[in-house]
């Protein structure tokens, strides 16, 4: 890369971090939320390292915390070490394989994608410091679509009663992709569950459940219906990074 190829990037990721933020503004705005209620989270998937890098440099300039999100395992431990000197937190937002538990857990400080209580065991086991909780959310999968990983919604409250009572993790509330779907009825009926399995967990009074008041949902084409219906976190790949 040219060093004029470099600065154009950059210039790019600071005017789409703008309008990103731009956009989660308004929205708060139209929602009478006020706007640090939400987080904005850069899913860096399939990003190279310098553009993540990038990224959170840019985002830096702008006001508002950042978060970063990894899919993947492998691009986690590839990229979080190299970035540590910006300090960003990660929160890892795809499955998570047992067997990649021990080599995830060092860099993140948010498990988002939590499916199984089997899981959750595996990953409070292996937590250094119990007096440092590891934070997660479970996933639900609102939309029922196979391909789509997550609890069923049915099954939502009593994983994450089970899961807040675990020694070592911290639940912090519910995460879901929403619906593949033009309807816009369709995804925010997903968003509308997913709050409302949230405040069942709250409400449940349950050991733990006092802490899970996070939404993560929401993503580049939908952030401004998420945020409309609570979501607290918005992962945003393409709108930031540009498209895939
Ligand atoms: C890729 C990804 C995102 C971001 O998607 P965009 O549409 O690119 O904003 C958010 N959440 C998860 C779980 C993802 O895998």
């Amino acid at each position: 890369m040219t060093d004029e190829q470099h600065d154009e990037r950059i210039a790019a990721l600071d005017r789409r971090l703008a309008e990103v933020r731009e956009r989660v503004r308004r929205a708060c705005a139209a929602a009478g939320r006020p706007e640090r209620d939400v987080t904005l989270l850069l899913a860096s998937k399939a990003q190279p390292l310098p553009v993540v890098r990038a990224a959170v440099e840019a985002s830096a300039r702008t006001p508002g915390p950042v978060l970063l999100g990894e899919n993947r395992v492998q691009e986690l431990v590839a990229k979080a070490p190299a970035l540590l000197d910006l300090g960003p937190a990660w929160h890892f937002i795809g499955p998570l394989q047992s067997n990649k538990v021990n080599a995830a857990l060092p860099w993140v400080s948010c498990v988002e994608s939590l499916a199984s209580l089997e899981l959750a065991h595996r990953l409070a086991a292996r937590v250094p410091d119990r007096s440092a909780p590891l934070d997660v959310m479970v996933q639900v999968n609102v939309s029922g679509e196979p391909t789509k990983s997550g609890v069923a919604p049915d099954d939502a409250l009593a994983l994450a009663r089970d899961v807040a009572a675990i020694d070592g993790l911290r639940l912090v509330g519910l995460m879901t992709v929403g619906a593949r779907s033009d309807d816009e009825a369709v995804v925010a009926s997903g968003y509308d569950r997913l709050r409302s399995l949230r405040d069942e967990v709250l409400a449940s009074g349950a050991p733990g459940t006092a802490s899970a008041v996070g939404l993560s949902m929401g993503m580049s084409g939908d952030l401004e219906l998420a945020i409309a219906h609570g979501a607290t976190v918005v992962r945003i790949g393409s709108a930031v990074f540009g498209g895939r």
